[in-house]
């Protein structure tokens, strides 16, 4: 299986895991992974580790897409709207925005807890995507 990004998330034995990094000086944990240097304005930080973030968080926002997104995303035709979810991970201070599957707009409220898994883009390569607990 083809992922749509290498070196954002992975598969292992418990599922989809993302990949973040976490400064060493100050802890800030980011997600896509930065490197070499912390975002944090108030550090320096020039060492960046790779970390596997947390499978599950809570519900921060989401919406669906009803228009499809512009080239060089490909949607499949006719176009079917999709659901989106921001969703913190709380230890981590970050929120991670994905494509939500198997459920919708109608099925989510703030706070909701999710946990991360995979589904195919429309063109077929893996991406990262918010369920319901496993
Ligand atoms: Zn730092």
């Amino acid at each position: 299986m083809t992922l749509a990004i290498d070196g954002w998330f992975g598969i292992g034995e418990d599922g989809a895991y993302l990949i973040g990094t976490r400064c060493a000086a100050c802890g800030t944990v980011c997600f896509p992974p930065r490197r070499p240097f912390c975002p944090n304005p108030h550090c320096g930080g020039e060492s960046m580790a790779e970390v596997r973030l947390p499978r599950r968080g809570r519900v921060w926002s989401y919406t669906n897409a009803c228009y499809p997104p512009p080239a060089p995303y490909v949607t499949a035709e006719p176009y079917t709207p999709v659901t989106l979810a921001a969703v913190e991970l709380a230890e981590e201070g970050i929120v991670v925005l994905g494509q939500v599957t198997g459920l919708t707009v109608d099925d989510l409220d703030v706070g909701m807890e999710l946990e991360l898994t995979t589904g195919p883009l429309t063109d077929g390569p893996l991406v990262w995507m918010w369920g319901p607990l496993s």
